[in-house]
């Protein structure tokens, strides 16, 4: 039946969220280890929409981040890739992921799965009372970021994790300088990066080595 796992108990689903700029080696270890220690059926990564203004920073396009992240995740039989928040459009919020993820599976139980960095963030927000009522969190440990204890917030689990110092932000810089990023992402995911000419300095760079 629909929603139920092989042992007839209800279907538990973790969801990963990012911006998956380039996706890594830090993002999977986050979703295998959580997946692990929930007994969860499936992960699901949800690569964010393209922000409607680029504050900031230019993101890379909607699709080359989905196909990244289809490419790391394809191996692994409990990974998958939605795009729903790629597809709603616009700066992605938590909120909207998960009413979408309620009404897509009713009869699941979510998990929400997040870095220290992005939990303390969450937090920060108004209305997070909500956030609480459609899924479980569960903050994983990043190295540069503390993780808060949340004590009274009852839904949010803390989860300590092998060490992963990466970041899509060092990624980037990597491009940029032509420094190598093999091993700190997926194979695939170097040799689409370098197919499409992704994070590289403008012409008259050196080429990277990666
Ligand atoms: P950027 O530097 O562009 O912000 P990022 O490496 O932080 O990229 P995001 O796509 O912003 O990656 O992160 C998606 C989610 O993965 C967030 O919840 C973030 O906290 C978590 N995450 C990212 N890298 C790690 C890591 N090395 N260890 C644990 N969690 C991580
Ligand atoms: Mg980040």
């Amino acid at each position: 039946p629909a929603g139920a796992g092989s042992e007839g108990r209800r279907r538990r689903l973790g969801i990963m969220g990012g911006t998956f700029d380039p996706i890594h080696h830090g993002h999977l270890v986050a979703a295998s280890e959580v997946a692990a220690e929930y007994s969860l059926d499936e992960v699901i990564f949800v690569p964010t929409g393209e922000p409607w203004q680029k504050a900031g920073r230019r993101v890379t396009s909607a699709e080359h981040r989905y196909l990244l992240t289809v490419i790391a995740t394809a191996s692994n039989p409990r990974f998958s890739v939605s795009r729903v928040d790629i597809d709603r459009g616009g700066t992605t919020y938590t909120i909207d992921t998960l009413r979408d993820f309620r009404a897509m599976y009713s009869d699941a139980d979510l998990f929400f799965i997040t870095g220290a960095d992005a939990m303390a963030q969450i937090m920060s927000w108004k209305n997070v009372e909500e956030l609480w009522e459609l899924a479980h969190f569960v903050s994983v440990t990043r190295p540069g970021y503390r993780s808060e204890d949340f004590g009274r917030a009852e839904n949010i689990s803390l989860m300590e994790i092998p060490a992963m110092a990466i970041s899509s932000t060092d990624l980037r810089a990597r491009g940029q300088a032509g420094d190598p990023v093999w091993y700190l992402v997926p194979d695939g995911v170097v040799q689409y990066i370098n197919k499409h000419k992704l994070y590289q300095a403008g012409p008259g760079a050196r080429p990277s080595d990666a």
